[in-house]
């Protein structure tokens, strides 16, 4: 699996204008990279889209090996991840993106299987 390494802006768009959407709920979703930069998001059927900390079914995960990873927001001004979010990063790999409020430009931060901080770089 190719590292990821960037993000384009149109995606980070998507993601923000989905967190606003579903906010005071979180939203989550899939991230389809390609050549190392998330491209688009999926949003997976069946996703738990809680007002308590959502849940991802790793099994709904598209057989796809362009899903580099998730993203998810947090209805909330933290976007570190929860106790829940780091078992989860650790079982699927790749990298996770959480936003918060307000859900902007800035307010968001990518992780690896670790919960340790990844840069992204964002393109166009
Ligand atoms: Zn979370």
């Amino acid at each position: 699996m190719r590292r990821t390494t960037a993000i384009r802006k149109s995606a980070l768009r998507m993601i923000n204008e989905a967190a606003i959407e579903t906010f005071p709920k979180e939203f989550l979703a899939a991230l389809k990279a390609e050549e190392g930069v998330i491209i688009e998001l999926v949003v997976l059927p069946g996703t738990v889209q809680g007002d308590s900390h959502g849940i991802m079914n790793t099994n709904m995960l598209p057989i796809d090996y362009s899903v580099i990873g998730t993203i998810h927001s947090h209805p909330g001004h933290s976007n570190r991840p929860s106790d829940a979010d780091l078992q989860f990063f650790s079982h699927f790999g790749g990298v996770h993106i959480i936003t918060c409020l307000p859900f902007d430009e800035t307010s968001w931060r990518a992780y690896n299987s670790n919960g340790e901080r990844v840069e992204l770089e964002v393109v166009d």
